[in-house]
């Protein structure tokens, strides 16, 4: 008995399979071979263990058959018989095969009608299958001989595109009903893909051939797939990549639903498809997204404040409400507290408290610029339909994040204009809404995601330009600016530092003065906060940091001269105060959102007919102030009066203060019409500020601190404020009220007093 292994084809009784000549011969040693011989077909599990012959390979069920022809062009043709159990199956060192079998039989369910009917519905369709193709004629000779189903399949086998397991699953399934209907389901499905491939399709509408035709197509699919991945390994990789990433991300339901969408979506594309950037973009960033919750941690406050103290000089009152907020977080074992709006000028530490927030909680700090966005998808996400569509920054922000409760700083939120393309303040609201944040679905994502553990912090040059709504949700906090002596401080504690080791130079080697810190800050600078000193300071060591490098024994002392020698840039005019004082003209303070600013309320009288021209910046807001200081004026100097309607009057401040503190200036305005009328020059070193009422009340303003500090900067030496704004003075640094004579007043008269102007 010879012993034939076979792999990939189908087995089936009473059928003839063609062998190569050699591939029988091998098993049956040196003997020859003779019709009429007995031999058993084993099938191997795969294509290794046919070629190994590894006794472990082949499948316990295996046909019998004997040898029908031994044909001189190289072929054999056995004729299968029953099937048998094969085992012990042992392979000699000649590679000559050996094992015991018994008869394994079939279970006879099938009737005779049942089987010729589905012969020759098969036989049908495999005729009509063939006359689409331009072999038909030499099929009609292969059909002829088909007299089972059995057969059809062997004949059928060599074409067939169907696993391995697959075709011994026909052999040694023992029901012959099921058997047939294997066999059916192989030939149909191969058919129909052969249809595909052949475009040849004629539409067939019954059910059971739909069911093939689907089934087929998906062996197509998973067959052209297998080759597309062999051609492309590194697709394989990234699908292999995602499906574990989306198997480990923790994603809920619906996220993991359309994630795995997509991925069906890019393993049908493959790698070279339009959409294939799009599917992998997609996945890369909802995969890279932290899905899980992180536990809140409670936080040790005293901690929490070194390093707040650590990072930042000052901000005493920023650092105690941040403080507040952390225990109040700790208390309710939560994760983001309230939303915190910190306004103040460029440069005051808005942004970089935020990072030292994070660190101080042990969080992710991220940070997601607001300024100039005018879209609402900017926030929201753009939808996948659009090319190059893209997340919203909130969800960007999150995915840089890394994790699902950062530390996350809005800046700009001042910034955010509406267009046509929706109102992003409206998007941001909801992203900030504790009650809908749970479940922010960012358009590109499509699926929500949980926002509720981030903790958001805001930064603005001003709350004028944010939306009322949008206002209410957050909690103000001002950073009013530093003193000269703050910056002093936080140049000699944090600035220099931080420059010279960006720079590489050893602190051994330079030392920089506080002479030569304040000469900057004075004489280089003019702000409120410390951005501008910041890079004076920056170019100073990196201009230094070059003759460190030339001569690196050599110790350098940062003296004013040096400073004066080497910082690349002219010197700030020292004194802004007016340098010949006038009649008509008097100095006055403005809030601006970059800091405090003073700035001159020029008047003058000209030959006309009573008008009044407004020019500068606050032109239409500047009218309504204007009108009250003539009347007050008239009033209290009737006997100039007429003045008024035998000239024009023109008004001008040359400087800008943002429209809404217009007003403020009502003080100046009147003081400065005073002055005019009656010719008494008012010292320019003399600032003021205030609301004008018409019974000649001085009335609260904005912004004190900021005016204050720029009025120390300027070089003002006596500032009026209303009494009204007392108050405030709490909030004004030391060192300014040291500076400054600061006066309260209640009336207009009593400026117009203290001037001189009233006797
Ligand atoms: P803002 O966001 O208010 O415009 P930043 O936070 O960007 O300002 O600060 C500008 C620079 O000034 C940063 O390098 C920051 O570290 C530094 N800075 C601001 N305030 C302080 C401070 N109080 N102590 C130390 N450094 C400060």
């Amino acid at each position: 008995m010879i012993v034939v292994p076979v792999y990939d084809m189908i087995l089936a009784s009473d059928a003839n399979i063609y062998f190569n000549t050699s591939q029988v011969r091998r098993n049956a040693g040196d003997k020859g071979l003779v019709a009429g011989e007995r031999v058993v077909l084993i099938v191997a599990r795969d294509s290794e263990s046919f070629k190994d012959l590894s006794s472990e390979g082949f499948y316990p069920v295996g046909i019998s058959g004997e040898i029908r022809e031994i044909n001189n062009q190289g072929y054999v043709v056995i004729h299968t018989g029953y099937r048998v159990n094969v085992e012990n199956i042992e392979i000699g060192a000649d590679k000559s095969i050996s094992l015991s079998m018994t008869r394994r039989s079939d279970i006879e369910d099938m009737s005779r009608s049942v089987e010729k009917e589905k012969l020759e519905g098969m036989l049908a369709e495999m005729r009509k299958f063939a006359s689409g193709f331009d072999w038909a004629d030499s099929a009609e000779y292969w059909l002829r001989q088909i007299d089972s189903l059995e057969r059809a399949a062997c004949v059928m086998s060599p074409w067939m595109d169907i696993p391995n397991e697959e075709r011994y699953a026909i052999l040694a399934e023992d029901s012959r009903l099921k058997r047939a209907e294997l066999i059916e389901e192989a030939l149909y499905g191969f058919m129909e893909v052969g249809r595909i491939t052949n475009e040849a399709m004629t539409s067939q509408q019954e059910e059971h051939q739909k069911m093939y035709r689907e089934q087929a197509i998906k062996r197509q699919m998973e067959h052209l797939q297998k080759e597309l991945d062999e051609m492309h390994p590194e697709n394989v990789t990234d699908i292999q990549k995602f499906e574990q990433k989306i198997a480990e991300s923790g994603m809920n339901e619906t996220a993991r639903k359309e994630a795995e969408k997509v991925l069906n979506r890019l393993k049908q594309e493959g790698s070279q498809s339009a959409e294939s950037g799009m599917l992998y973009d997609y996945l890369d960033f909802v995969t890279g997204l932290s899905w899980k919750k992180e536990e809140a941690s409670h936080i040790d406050l005293g901690k929490a404040r070194e390093v707040l103290d650590e990072d930042h000089f000052g901000l005493d009152k920023v650092k105690d409400r941040i403080i507040q907020q952390i225990a109040v977080m700790n208390l309710k074992n939560e994760q983001s507290g309230s939303i915190l709006l910190f306004v103040g000028a460029p440069g005051t530490g808005k942004t970089s408290i935020g990072r030292s927030i994070a660190r101080a909680l042990g969080r992710e700090y991220v940070r997601v610029s607001l300024g100039g966005v005018h879209d609402e998808s900017d926030i929201r996400g753009h939808r996948r339909t659009y090319i190059g569509a893209m997340p919203g920054r909130v969800m960007d922000g999150i995915h840089k994040s890394g994790v699902s409760n950062p530390v996350m700083v809005l800046d700009e939120v001042d910034k955010l204009s509406a267009s046509y393309n929706g109102s992003p303040a409206s998007a941001l609201l909801e992203v900030l809404d504790p009650e809908q944040n749970n479940t922010f679905t960012d358009h590109y994502m499509n699926v929500p995601y949980d926002l509720s553990d981030v903790m958001f912090i805001c930064t603005a040059n001003t709350t004028d330009t944010i939306p009322e709504p949008l206002l209410n949700r957050m909690e103000v906090i001002q950073f009013s600016g530093y003193t000269p002596v703050e910056k002093l401080s936080i140049a000699r504690e944090h600035l220099v530092p931080k420059s010279m080791d960006a720079m590489g130079i050893d602190p051994e080697i330079m030392e920089v003065t506080d002479e030569a810190l304040k000469k900057i800050i004075s004489d280089y600078t003019m702000e409120a906060g410390v951005r501008g000193l910041r890079k004076r300071i920056d170019t100073l060591c990196r201009v230094l940091a070059v003759k460190v490098a030339t001569d690196p024994e050599r110790k350098l002392k940062v003296t004013p001269e040096v400073v004066d020698e080497e910082i690349d840039a002219r010197p700030i005019q020292h004194s802004r105060i007016l340098p010949e004082p006038k009649a008509g003209v008097v100095t006055g303070l403005a809030w601006t959102p970059v800091g405090g600013e003073i700035l001159y309320i020029e008047t003058m009288l000209t030959k006309g007919r009573g008008e009044t021209i407004i020019t500068g910046q606050l032109g239409d807001v500047m009218k309504e102030s204007a009108r009250i200081a003539v009347s007050l004026v008239k009033t209290i100097f009737p006997d100039k009066a007429e003045l008024f309607a035998e000239n024009d009057l023109h008004i001008h401040v040359p400087e800008g203060a943002v429209p809404k503190d217009g007003p403020s200036a009502g003080i100046a305005l009147t003081t400065a019409l005073s002055s005019l009328v009656t010719g008494h020059v008012v010292d320019p070193h003399i600032a003021m500020t205030g609301e004008v009422a018409l019974r000649g009340t001085v009335t609260l303003i904005g912004g004190l601190p900021e005016k204050l500090m720029a009025a120390e900067r300027a070089g003002i030496t006596k500032v009026f404020i209303p009494d009204d704004n007392e108050y405030d003075l709490k909030d004004v640094a030391d060192e300014v009220k040291d500076k400054i004579e600061i006066r309260t007043v209640s009336k207009v008269e009593d400026v117009l007093r203290a001037t001189g102007i009233l006797a």
